[in-house]
């Protein structure tokens, strides 16, 4: 399947950990996106982040893909405390596709697809536009989302520093 990624850090090194994600998912990546700092989301009074979005075509299932991501998550060291709240490391599914291009659904308790708040967060579809311009979400392409997001949501994504362009 091939499947997309949102990976996102706020604390201690946080690019580095995010790279640290996009490096284990290198080998089965078929477009990434630049890193980019974002303010934050939710909770407004804790350091910006960094995030990103790969794309991987992957032979694992929804499921095991979601172990991988968070074993990522508890090697980083996070600690769940506040929900939105600080985190060393986080990856979600955004999105699962059969290799047909048909969306895979999921809603059991641990595992939401396509996520339920992807189609409403400016650090994951200005990364995932910036990956892959052809992007679709449900049946609606991402620039069409990034488009109709308020425009201080979409200004709180910046490329970082010295990040690729
Ligand atoms: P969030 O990512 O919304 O800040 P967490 O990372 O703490 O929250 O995730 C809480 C739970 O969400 C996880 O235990 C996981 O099982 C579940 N979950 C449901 N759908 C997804 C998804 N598409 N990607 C990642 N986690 C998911
Ligand atoms: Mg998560």
């Amino acid at each position: 399947m091939r499947a997309v990624l949102s990976v996102g850090a706020n604390l201690d090194d946080a690019a580095g950990a995010v790279e640290g994600v996009l490096r284990h998912f290198a080998p089965e990546a078929v477009a990434v996106s630049p890193v980019y700092d974002t303010a934050p989301w939710g909770v407004t009074d804790q350091p910006d982040f960094a995030n990103a979005v790969v794309i991987i075509d992957t032979p694992d299932t929804p499921e095991q893909l979601l172990d991988r991501c968070q074993a990522l998550e508890n090697a980083a060291g996070r600690v769940r405390e506040l929900r939105w709240g600080p985190r060393t490391l986080d990856v979600d599914i955004v999105q699962c596709a059969a290799p047909d291009g048909s969306e895979i659904r999921s809603a059991t308790d641990r595992l939401s697809l396509p996520h339920p708040h992807a189609h409403e967060r400016a650090f994951v579809l200005v990364p995932w536009l910036a990956a892959d311009p052809d992007g679709v979400l449900a049946g609606v392409p991402v620039a069409t989302l990034v488009d109709g997001l308020p425009s201080a949501d979409v200004a709180g994504v910046r490329l970082q520093e010295g990040g690729r362009p």
